[in-house]
């Protein structure tokens, strides 16, 4: 079957006779079948996907099909799926299966999509090239020895190939975006608090969201649209209405500051900065404003986000202790022990490291020190980037210094992988809504990403903005 750009195309075909929802998605089951030694699925529902491809069929022919009709989605292996095994990446939750779905997957659901499998992920989604999965590492499709990024490497890897339509992932400091740079596709962290996180596993829930993977804007806005909004299960989740994210026009002339040390740094690949370099070119050619912008607290960002991250998880972590969930040990010594064993046992190293980090960082001595002080640097953040938006509608820069690494290149350098984090954090601190769209390959043919940043809630300017770049560059 030939392969569809957006969805609009795919309900065309669906409307018109042309293709069956069941075709649609056997040829994603194929692709999956055939592409398996990527490694990007854990689970795939495919009896399930065959039987309610033929209902969502039978409800075209009836007229009363939902608005994502014919869309084949995959889910990160954070996301809770009623009665589907959930696992985090993670051997801690072996065998557990959730009790409810999430609000995000249930709206994504009750507009008919088809949920086709478990992704793979780095564990507890701690990771950046999502070499840290209980369950192996996910290969990079346009070159296998090269990592997927991560840590929604499976879901991005998925889109890549055609084995879905769209992916939902997480968010906490770049895997949506990052993992959607090195495969070449489209990754969109809405502001925090956009979408309710009821549902989705909680690595560092003051940094978490949910994230869209898709191959093209249409349809990455169309699934916001759907999934955005007040849910009586997560009180954190913004009172700001959802507006029509998928009916964006073409963006009037903005004003777009470039962050000066993403191009000047000395660890940003030499192709990257150029392709980069262009872009703001473009830019200009499309009609804006593009000025370079000092953002004296860069240094900052990368160890404000480790230290709060892992002092958050620390904590959210703390409730996975072999009895309420999945894996538990055989030590049966004492109740502590059993603890111990439990979690040293079904932790990863990462996830473990970054435990331990975090309760150093919580601990009544160094509290203040640490914690407070981060939590400080934060604000100062928040701050100085939400004054940049008085003077810019957008911030670009690439969404990571380089392209796909090889497979295994960081394991004895732990500090260099988070390296690769430097750019996707800054609005994860902050909570801005960022997107990475694909700006052209390195010389290898892997893909180069480029980030846009926008004030908070303006996702549809994101999209709008994207999209002149993207269409401008097929003319
Ligand atoms: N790579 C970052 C980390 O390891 C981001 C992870 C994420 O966004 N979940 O924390």
């Amino acid at each position: 079957m030939e392969s569809f750009t957006s969805l609009r195309e795919i309900q065309d075909n669906l409307k018109s006779g042309a293709i069956t929802c069941s075709q649609v998605v056997a040829s994603c089951l194929k692709i999956i079948d055939q592409e398996s030694n990527l490694n990007a699925f854990l689970e795939v529902y495919s009896k399930e996907a065959i039987e309610k491809a033929s209902l969502v069929d039978h409800k075209i022919s009836a007229g009363t099909a939902g608005r994502l009709a014919g869309l084949v989605v995959g889910l990160k292996d954070m996301l809770c799926y009623q009665d589907h095994t959930l696992q985090a990446g993670s051997k801690i939750l072996e065998g557990f299966e959730s009790q409810f779905t999430g609000t995000a997957v249930q709206r994504l659901l009750d507009e008919d999509v088809i949920i086709i499998g478990r992704q793979n992920c780095d564990e507890f989604g701690m990771g950046s090239s999502n070499e840290n999965s209980a369950y192996g590492p996910v290969h990079n499709g346009i070159d296998p020895q090269k990592v997927s990024g991560g840590s929604s490497g499976g879901s991005a890897v998925a889109v890549q190939r055609g084995m879905c339509h769209a992916s939902l992932g997480s968010d906490t400091g770049g895997s949506v975006r990052q993992p959607a740079a090195f495969t070449g596709i489209i990754g969109l962290k809405p502001t925090y608090s956009r979408i309710s996180r009821y549902g989705l596993v909680a690595y560092a829930s003051s940094f978490d969201s949910i994230g869209i993977l898709t191959k093209n804007i249409e349809d990455n806005a169309l699934i916001l649209e759907v999934i955005a909004g007040l849910d009586e299960y997560d009180s954190t989740v913004s009172r700001t209405p959802v507006t029509s994210y998928s009916s964006f026009d073409r963006h009037s002339p903005a004003k777009i500051g470039f962050i000066k040390d993403s191009l000047e740094n000395e660890g940003v690949q030499k192709e990257v900065r150029d392709r980069t370099q262009l872009q703001l070119e473009h830019l200009k050619e499309l009609g804006h404003q593009v000025e370079a912008v000092d953002f004296p607290l860069m240094d900052y960002i990368l160890p404000t986000y480790y230290l709060l991250t892992t002092a958050e998880a620390s904590s959210n972590l703390s409730r996975y202790d072999g009895v309420k969930y999945g894996y538990r040990s055989n030590e049966q010594d004492s109740l502590e022990a059993f603890y111990k064993h439990t979690r040293s046992e079904g932790f990863g190293k990462e996830v473990q490291k970054r435990i331990m980090l975090g309760t150093f960082v919580l601990s009544a001595s160094y509290y203040d020190a640490y914690y407070t002080k981060a939590q400080k640097v934060r604000k100062l953040i928040k701050e100085k980037t939400s004054e940049l938006f008085d003077q810019f509608d957008f911030l670009v820069m690439p969404t990571s210094p380089t392209t796909a690494f090889e497979l295994g290149r960081f394991s004895d350098s732990p500090l260099e992988m988070y390296w690769s984090d430097l750019f996707t954090v800054q609005a994860s601190v902050s909570g801005n809504p960022a997107i990475s769209i694909p700006n052209g390959t390195d010389k290898n043919g892997l893909p180069i990403g480029f980030q846009i940043i926008a004030a908070d809630f303006n996702e549809k300017g994101l999209y709008a903005l994207s999209n002149d770049i993207l269409k401008g560059r097929d003319n």
